[in-house]
């Protein structure tokens, strides 16, 4: 049932981003973008809205067009070149849908971390005050420019959302349509129209996503720069007449592993585990057997390209560890060229790539030297 009561969210995803240098509205955080994560916000709230407008700009329209696919309760419209054309526009799609009266809570997108009991409160503030301004006190000493202190306890950050009356706030920001005002925030087009403010409870964890340097704190609160882990694994036949190639070390034997490239099992086990830690497919997929330029290739190239496929992807590897498991020859003497070869791919210190060898106990494939089989995890830290 509408009335004064029912809740009305618009979402402000129409920014340049001009601050951040590029479309901060198109990242994503633990794989969720801006839009989305406020999107979830808003309906985690105890009065979860019965309509969203999403302001777009053409950079984002498709991304909010898929929000509406999936719930019919998401309206896109096109925002105005400044702020405040952008909540106008919002407003009056509301209108159009029919909303008159209740709470209209405007928010934006790039304070994608706002917690819903944030949202509550500005609410609730815009039931009982016909306003609620999610605001925060000063923490810091604050000076103007020519170092004059300003008494602290009196000022206020002002963030979103922020909630009003409805019919109050579109009949605000239509006269400041009229008469030209233009605002950073909402409640200053309210305040404008005679109103009296009512600030909420904000929270330091509410952020306005704006410059490259804010990128840290909001992968960190999305979870989005914990370490992720990969494991890879790899067995391949020995047979006489090849090569023994591991960890990129030529180790003399009677036999050799049977492949395409080198087909050293250690280093496909490791270039597997990496892959699969940033979730992007396996070795199979990169660097397909059916392909001539793979033929014979030393698999250390195959592990450059995949570091560097990484670090296009925002991953540095962490840390490597794997294990060998060969009946025969003995590789211990060989386990340092090994790291020191697998780190160099990597481009990383040798420190960081554990390698072990180990036999099957004369047991299965590998105690019979039928095969070679590799093991390997490892983690990646995301970067940026
Ligand atoms: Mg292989």
């Amino acid at each position: 049932m509408r009335g004064q009561d029912t809740v009305y969210a618009v979402l402000l995803a129409a920014g340049a981003g001009a601050r951040m240098g590029e479309n901060k509205l198109a990242l994503a955080f633990g794989g969720k973008t801006p839009l989305q994560l406020c999107y979830e916000a808003f309906l985690e709230s105890q009065c979860p809205p019965e309509r969203i407008v999403v302001a777009v700009s053409e950079n984002t329209r498709a991304q909010a067009l898929s929000l509406a696919e999936k719930d019919a309760r998401v309206i896109v419209c096109t925002g105005g070149a400044a702020r405040g054309a952008s909540v106008l526009n919002a407003l009056r799609a509301l209108q159009k849908h029919g909303v008159e009266a209740g709470i209209a809570t405007i928010h934006d997108a790039a304070r994608c971390l706002v917690p819903p009991a944030v949202i509550d409160a500005a609410v609730c503030g815009a039931r009982e005050h016909g306003c609620g301004v999610a605001a925060i006190p000063m923490r810091d000493t604050v000076r103007d420019a020519k170092g004059t202190l300003l008494p602290r306890e009196t000022l206020f950050l002002m963030q979103t959302p922020q909630a009003f009356d409805f019919a109050r706030i579109l009949a605000a920001y239509e006269a400041a349509e009229a008469g030209g005002l233009q605002a950073t925030d909402d409640c200053a087009v309210y305040a404008a129209a005679g109103y009296a403010l009512h600030f909420t409870e904000g929270s330091i964890m509410n952020q306005k996503l704006t410059y490259r340097q804010d990128l840290p704190f909001f992968r960190a609160a999305c979870g989005a720069s914990l370490p992720r882990v990969g494991f890879g694994e790899d067995t391949h036949a020995l047979v006489p007449g090849r090569k023994l190639v591991l960890g990129g070390v030529e180790i003399p034997h009677e036999t050799g592993l049977l492949g395409h490239s080198d087909a050293d099992a250690l280093t496909h086990a490791v270039t597997d585990a990496l892959l699969g830690a940033a979730a992007l497919g396996d070795i199979g997929m990169h660097f397909p057997d059916t392909d001539a330029r793979y033929r014979g290739i030393s698999s250390l190239a195959l592990l450059r390209e995949t570091a560097a496929l990484l670090r296009a992807h925002g991953f540095l590897p962490g840390n490597v560890d794997a294990t060998v498991i060969a009946e025969r020859p003995k590789l211990a003497p060989y386990i340092p060229a090994m790291r020191e070869a697998l780190a160099q791919a990597l481009g990383v210190e040798a420190a960081r790539i554990g390698v072990k060898a180990t036999t099957s106990e004369k047991m299965n494939d590998e105690g019979a030297e039928k095969c070679i089989t590799a093991r390997a995890v490892c983690t990646l830290m995301c970067v940026e």
